[in-house]
């Protein structure tokens, strides 16, 4: 449903309200999106992105003349001054004829209660560190908290959450909180990340258990339906989700068979993130990574024989000078001997040291120069040069992966 109109001020609003969420654009440079509770979910404000997430944090993005992608976060002052101005636009809007279905979304947009709602997320989540770029707007899941490994060097994202698998009841009880929490808003929320950090660490039983909860709860769509349907089937199904999504580490990913992985899949999984991070072991084994290169590899070759798809992530601008030349070399060679198709993804992530990861020091002492942009910007064309494998569609889609863009 599309709407414009003239408004009594004079302004042209252009109104689309589709299945996932309703957009609010005046003229070309003021939109916004809600969601169908009518929660503010982003912004397009004078060439400036804003993603507002569920904590009430929002993340400004731009360009300037075309240079380099520019990010920060607004302050409080900030973020109330955008919902204040929300709100007044969305009072004018609301103070016109509307069909009913958009009449009530701009009504429950005025009533909605942002502190009250960043106060019912805390309740239903522990801290979401992150998410892969093409899974920013999943419906997120915790069937763990944590990382059950927590060694690597250059890793913070869970450092001070003790690692826990949360029992069949727990789990139910917090698919419980989290769709009551999302409300109608839930349907801009098409697929299910299995979070944390690594939850296929579970054991084979007990994640069947959890997936049964899961399964219970939601209608996940059929794997191979084509992809012309998929968008109508969403539409039918209001409880639907295109599949499921999670992080692997690779010993978990080791312990687990070919069988496993496909008895996952029958149960919605659809693909896995794996942070290769590096091809070089002397690399990985530097960065205390509980997986070898050539553990990953095999990894990588069970999940796909078992018909699910992956995602590898690499970590550009580590190790320095030192490692260098084996990092491009080997990780390069590591992903050419992927079974990788045109439905998987390579994903480049430049190295930002965190301040409560050992990193900084570990390199300090070992005489490692600190991260340099440069260095990741031209390890990542060298790797993707290096890269044998062929370019979409037949191939992976090759990306790039900005912890700084992550917004939940
Ligand atoms: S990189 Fe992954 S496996 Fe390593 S500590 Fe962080 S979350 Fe855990």
């Amino acid at each position: 449903m599309q709407f414009d109109r003239l408004l009594a001020d004079g302004r042209r609003w252009h109104l689309r309200l589709s299945h996932e969420a309703l957009t609010v654009a005046l003229g070309s440079d003021r939109v916004y999106t809600l969601d169908h509770s009518g929660r503010l979910v982003g912004a397009f404000r004078a060439g400036c992105h804003l993603r507002r997430g569920l904590d009430g944090r929002v993340l400004a993005r731009w360009r300037e003349d075309r240079g380099p992608r520019q990010r920060r976060w607004l302050d409080e002052a900030e973020c109330e001054q955008l919902l204040a101005e929300w709100r007044a636009d969305l009072a004018r809007l609301a103070a016109e004829p509307w069909p009913d279905e958009v009449a009530a979304l701009l009504r429950a947009g005025l009533d909605f209660d942002y502190a009250a709602d960043v106060e019912r997320f805390h309740a239903v989540y522990r801290p979401v560190a992150i998410l892969p770029p093409d899974q920013y707007q999943a419906l997120v899941l915790q069937a763990t908290e944590g990382c059950s490994f927590n060694t690597c060097t250059f890793c913070a994202l869970y450092r001070h959450v003790r690692f826990h698998i949360k029992s069949v009841a727990e789990f139910a009880h917090h698919i419980r909180a989290v769709k009551a929490f999302f409300g109608p808003g839930i349907r801009l929320r098409r697929s299910i990340f299995l979070a944390d950090a690594n939850a296929l660490v579970i054991p084979q039983e007990r994640l069947l258990a959890l997936l049964a909860e899961v399964e219970a709860a939601f209608a996940i769509m059929p794997a191979d339906l084509a992809p012309e349907r998929r968008r109508a089937w969403l539409e039918t199904h209001p409880d639907g989700v295109a599949g499921l999504y999670a992080f692997i580490d690779g010993l978990s990913a080791e312990r687990k068979t070919v069988a496993d992985f496909m008895a996952l899949r029958s149960h919605g999984l659809r693909r896995v993130y794996i942070g290769l991070e590096s091809g070089h072991e002397p690399l990985l084994a530097w960065l205390r990574k509980p997986a070898t290169a050539a553990e990953m590899l095999e990894a990588v070759h069970h999940l796909k024989a078992a018909g699910l798809h992956v995602g590898v992530i690499v970590l550009t601008g580590i190790g320095g000078s030192r490692f260098d030349a084996g990092h491009r070399r080997d990780t390069a060679a590591v992903l050419s001997a992927m079974p990788l198709d045109g439905e998987d993804l390579i994903y480049f992530s430049p190295f930002q040291p965190d301040p409560d990861a050992p990193y900084e020091a570990l390199a300090a002492a070992a005489g490692i120069e600190p991260p340099d942009p440069a260095l990741a910007a031209a390890q990542e064309a060298a790797i993707r040069q290096g890269i044998t494998l062929p370019p979409p569609p037949r191939g992976p889609r090759r990306a790039p992966y900005n912890l700084r863009d992550f917004v939940y």
